[in-house]
């Protein structure tokens, strides 16, 4: 224990940040290279370095940005300003998808709106085989997912989903998945500090939330070969929502699954086997 670290936890308690102490040991070790609870005290060069990181971390400036990088599954992610933190809610979407293809020799996978790449990233490492494509717009998010899927064998292509699906072959893919933006303008109207330095392009899901569901459900069933799947991270009141377009678009065998915190978090939707 030392009197800096001692003084960064109460800095950060101030400022309201939520796990304060978590936050300082984190920026202490990546200010010093040293386990805060280990070491006396950081050099006037370290200090100066920890008084910015503290300053804002105040200003409650995400943490994942302040490291540059966070875990993910089994894996660590380069993340910053301009990208959505990976979260530990959509483990549980990657993990069913990657159940869902178990069987499927070398299949193939799109990511839409994939932000650090997380989700297909995770597809790819479990699944060696698996031939993915991370499909991400923002050029604020590119320069992160470029750098994710690096030696992954991930591809990365920058494009708009609200119209990529038409240079989509037909027929082909297994399985798509996606962490669409999905808050609805009254949560976008009340933001925790941090979640509001996060992109809003990867946050705002029009005014119910469910713009981009619209869209998934309407328009990549075609891309998918029957029996192919649709997986979904979805905000925890949006299932029955979600659900319901998928039955309208004609998908079939809809269900829901929770994330560790018990929420509804993953919609999953199968294109028929047979078209009628
Ligand atoms: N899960 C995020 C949040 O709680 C939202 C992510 C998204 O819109 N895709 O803020």
């Amino acid at each position: 224990m030392n009197t800096a670290y001692q003084n960064l936890c109460a800095r950060l308690m101030m400022a309201g940040v939520p796990d304060a102490r978590f936050d300082a040991a984190q920026l202490y070790q990546f200010a010093t290279g040293r386990d805060p609870r280990l070491d006396d005290g950081p050099t006037p060069a370290e200090a100066s370095r920890l008084a910015v990181l503290a300053e804002r971390r105040a200003a409650r400036e995400p943490l994942q940005y302040l490291l540059g990088e966070w875990d993910f599954m089994d894996f660590t992610l380069k993340v910053g300003r301009g990208v959505l933190c990976p979260r530990a809610d959509s483990e549980v979407v990657c993990e069913t998808a990657i159940e869902l293809l178990q069987e499927v020799p070398a299949p193939t996978v799109y990511d839409l709106c994939a932000g650090t790449g997380c989700l297909g990233i995770g597809i790819a490492k479990h699944l060696p085989e698996a031939k993915v494509t991370c499909v991400e717009k923002s050029a604020d998010a590119w320069p992160y997912l470029t750098a994710n899927v690096s030696g992954t064998g991930v591809q990365a292509v920058q494009n708009d989903i609200l119209t990529y699906y038409k240079s989509l072959p037909a027929g082909e893919a297994d399985l798509i998945i996606s962490n669409p933006p999905y808050l609805t303008a009254q949560e976008m109207a009340s933001l925790m500090p941090e979640t509001a330095k996060e992109p809003t392009v990867a946050l705002d899901g029009g005014a119910d939330g469910l713009d981009f569901y619209r869209v998934l459900t309407a328009n990549y069933r075609d891309a998918l070969r029957p029996g192919g799947w649709l997986v979904l991270e979805i905000g925890y009141a949006q299932a029955e929502d979600v659900l319901a377009l998928g039955a309208a678009h004609h998908w079939v065998n809809g269900s829901c699954r929770k994330d560790c915190g018990g929420n509804d978090r993953v919609i999953l939707l199968q294109k028929p086997e047979k078209i009628s």
